[in-house]
């Protein structure tokens, strides 16, 4: 999914260069760090920079109104328009055209020259005022998300797609959208092509806005495709290789859902442990019980090991390192670990956990689709089995 709200921010955290950075200095920068190795939680100044701004960003604007877009399902124009005016919705897409870094998207999608043009038109659009969504999934093609029936038939130097897409994230308020579809079935999943279509595009709607359990403020709906006709060139990369592009997205995101959780994980405790250094039961600090020193230790370290897990994913796929295994392996990992510590965050706050008047209950909303979207648990760990056994298979 490109651009969720909550990706951007944590994963800007692990970014490695400041805004409008010299391209030269930002390479410099990665150089000498890569010569000498440091503990994977030691940021890089520049990533410290870019994980202030973020705290600040998070703090000052997107707190205060947290509850109310809960609350209505829909996100604050203004919070959009501050994540653009930061940079942040711009963190992976290159310097040259606006954004604040090349590597990330680079590593994630070979975009051959043809396709300048596209680059020019959109990469400046997404780094400063337009949001974009990503549309894979469909009613029947989810887990398997190869089966997609979307099609696109070739008329004249134009394809006309027909298909109804499922789940899109932004979809009510991308200016543009990724559409897979299959352009010749007759060769299975490498009949697959990714498509841009601009929202204004004849023939495309937005569908049903779906309500959903946690996640609210960020807008998930279906897109109806009808006889929306696309000139060749909006082709992304090429004819046939939408899988391939579909794969590396999954990848990249993947740990940028890992990070999600992370930081869900780390947000939760973080609000919960106070309240447990104050209350007092049988006349003792809640904190100071064995019975509860102990779960806190163990959340505690599991959360450390998902950040590891996560920061490791995000160094490989910065130095363009194979990252399927590590990427499944942080997603799995980090939602099991946000979902413990929500849960374990409502039990330690007692009642007052249960209720609204305290955060924990929406993390635990929240917490939930680290397991479903970008492939659910059950797929992460076929992918990681899947690489285990090609490293042990003779
Ligand atoms: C809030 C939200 C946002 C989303 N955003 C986007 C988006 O922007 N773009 C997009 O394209 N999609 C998006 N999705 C779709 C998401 O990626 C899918 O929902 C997800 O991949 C699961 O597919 P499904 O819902 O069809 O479940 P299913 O595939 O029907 O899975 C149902 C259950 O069966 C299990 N299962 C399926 N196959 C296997 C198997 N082979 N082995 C073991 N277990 C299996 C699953 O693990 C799951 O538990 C979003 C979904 C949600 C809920």
């Amino acid at each position: 999914m490109l651009s969720t709200v909550a990706r951007p921010l944590l994963r800007a955290s692990l970014a490695s260069v400041p805004r409008r950075m010299p391209v030269a200095a930002a390479t410099a920068a990665t150089a000498s760090y890569s010569t000498k190795p440091q503990p994977l939680t030691i940021l890089t100044e520049d990533e410290q920079m870019l994980a202030s701004t973020v705290a600040r960003f998070a703090e000052d604007k997107i707190r205060p109104r947290v509850r109310q877009m809960d609350a209505v399902g829909k996100i604050d124009a203004d919070i959009l328009k501050g994540l653009h005016e930061q940079g942040l919705m711009g963190v992976e897409i290159p310097a040259e055209y606006g954004g604040t870094n090349a590597s990330f998207m680079s590593a994630c999608l070979d975009w051959p020259r043809s396709i300048r043009a596209s680059k020019d038109k959109y990469l400046p659009r997404l780094a400063t005022d337009m949001v974009g969504s990503f549309c894979l999934s469909e009613a029947g093609s989810g887990s398997d998300a190869f089966a997609l029936q979307t099609k696109a038939e070739k008329k004249g130097d134009d394809y006309i797609l027909n298909g109804t897409k499922m789940w899109i994230t932004n979809a009510a308020e991308a200016g543009v959208f990724l559409v897979m579809a299959n352009a010749d079935f007759s060769k299975g999943y490498k009949g697959i092509t990714c498509f841009i279509v601009d929202r204004d595009t004849p023939g495309l709607e937005i569908g049903k806005k779906e309500d959903k359990l946690g996640i609210r403020a960020s807008s998930t709906c279906s897109v109806n495709l009808t006889d929306v006709r696309v000139p060749a060139s909006n082709i992304l990369g090429k004819f046939g290789q939408g899988y391939k592009y579909a794969i590396s997205m999954l990848n990249e995101g993947r740990i940028g859902i890992g990070a999600q959780m992370l930081g869900l994980a780390q947000g939760v405790f973080d609000v919960t442990m106070p309240y447990l250094h104050q209350r007092k039961q049988f006349g003792t600090i809640i904190a100071e019980f064995q019975g509860m020193q102990h779960q806190i230790a163990q959340v505690a370290t599991e959360i450390t090991a998902a950040r590891l897990l996560v920061y490791n994913a995000a160094r490989l796929q910065e130095a363009g390192r194979p990252v399927a295994q590590e990427a499944a392996m942080a997603k799995l990992y980090a939602s099991q670990v946000a979902e413990t510590s929500a849960s374990k965050c409502i039990e330690w706050l007692g009642g007052v956990g249960f209720t609204k008047d305290f955060p924990a209950e929406k993390y635990y909303r929240d917490v939930k689709i680290g397991k479903i979207y970008e492939g659910t648990s059950n797929i992460q760990l076929s992918t990681i089995a899947k690489s285990i056994s090609a490293q042990y298979r003779s």
